[in-house]
């Protein structure tokens, strides 16, 4: 017997999991006030490894290999291309970095990251290369409009997707009822807005701003994404994006003055050629303070649900954690313990 469930918030958290419970036979009404500025504004990297320290993403493994599923499947239902192979290069910033890269060469949980240095990559000369490069396995890049254009387009069907504020006000959590209708499972999944949530005030989700410029640059490599700094992706007629600034603890989510020269600094740690500046966004990412999204039910309110915290990797983590809480909120299945919603809890 199908459920109708309600979903607050059309990022990649709602979309995913609206998707996977419709798969499951379910009715959805997923309810989004069109503000959205993290999962749009996404450069949509899916990077294996996290440079800062040089170490595996956590549940790497099983959470790309699912992703890579996810989006295979919306592509082939919607006839979009959303995902592509990208091949990241990163541009040491010491020798110790080089050395770690080494070492991490050699373990054998790394073999499907990372590909074994090269003396190419020590004389790699299309960009700044005072340390030498490494270049990773197994990257992606997302295109966060394709996806939504594909939801929008061939997924949802009429009355599926609300255009609108949702009124805290308006909702009984006792009942599921939300204005004059009664629902079986509400999950809410707004990003750096679950602040106004009266229901999750526990929950700590920080907000974590973030700059991008996209630039026409006449001497970046057209072919591979570098990455020292900010990261450059290669996007066609000499054309790139450029990001990312980290800003805690700021929900604003305009392009600032600061944010571009601070991009614009990051470049020159890749290529001192000069290039001008097409277009500069800026996003918030909804973060955590231990890096572990927040994926489960209200502790108190049964069938109310969280999906929130995905932070900086939102595009690799999203896909199954989705289907892990459709899973939980079906089949009653356990949810992994890092993603409990009341872990560290502010009160
Ligand atoms: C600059 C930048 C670069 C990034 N680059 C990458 C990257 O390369 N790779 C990667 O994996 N991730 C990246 N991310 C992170 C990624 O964007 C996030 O992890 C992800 O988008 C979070 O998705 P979300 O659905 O939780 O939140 P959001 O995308 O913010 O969605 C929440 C939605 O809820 C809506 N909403 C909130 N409150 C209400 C309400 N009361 N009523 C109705 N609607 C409401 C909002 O308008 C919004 O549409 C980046 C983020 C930024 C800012």
């Amino acid at each position: 017997m199908p459920k109708n469930f309600l979903i607050v918030g059309g990022g990649i958290a709602g979309h995913f999991i609206a998707f996977h419970l419709k798969q499951a036979g379910h009715n959805i009404t997923l309810i989004d006030n069109g503000k959205n500025r993290s999962s749009r504004v996404a450069a949509g990297l899916i990077n294996p490894i996290v440079f800062r320290r040089m170490a595996k993403s956590w549940r790497i493994d099983e959470l790309l290999e699912y992703a890579l599923t996810f989006y295979d499947e919306i592509e082939k239902q919607t006839n979009t291309t959303i995902i592509k192979d990208i091949n990241i290069r990163r541009l040491f910033s010491s020798e110790q970095e080089c050395n770690l890269w080494k070492q991490k060469e050699l373990e054998t949980n790394y073999l499907a990251y990372i590909n074994s240095l090269e003396n190419a990559d020590k004389v790699y000369d299309k960009t700044k290369n005072q340390f030498g490069s490494g270049r990773l396995k197994q990257a992606y890049h997302v295109d966060a409009i394709s996806l939504f254009n594909a939801f929008q387009k061939a997924i949802w069907v009429d009355g599926e997707l609300v255009e609108e504020e949702f009124n805290y006000s308006d909702l009984n959590p006792l009942e599921l009822k939300y204005k004059d209708t009664y629902f079986d499972g509400i999950i809410f999944c707004e990003g750096k807005d679950i602040k106004n949530n009266p229901l999750f005030q526990e929950i700590n989700v920080e907000c974590t701003k973030g700059e991008l410029m996209t630039i026409h640059h006449n001497y970046l490599p057209k072919d591979e994404s570098v990455n020292r700094k900010c990261f450059v992706i290669p996007l066609g007629n000499n054309t790139f994006k450029v990001g990312a600034t980290y800003v805690w603890h700021t929900d604003n989510d305009t392009p600032t003055e600061k944010g571009q020269m601070e991009l614009c600094e990051m470049i020159k740690y890749i290529s001192d050629e000069p290039f001008e500046i097409l277009n500069h966004t800026a996003g918030v990412r909804p973060t955590t303070y231990d890096r572990r999204p927040f994926c489960g039910e209200h502790k108190s309110y049964t069938n109310i649900y969280c999906f929130n915290g995905l932070g900086a990797k939102g595009y690799l983590l999203a896909p199954l954690l989705a289907k892990e809480l459709k899973d939980h909120i079906l089949l009653n299945t356990d949810l992994n313990p890092e993603v409990s919603l009341y872990r560290n809890s502010k009160s």
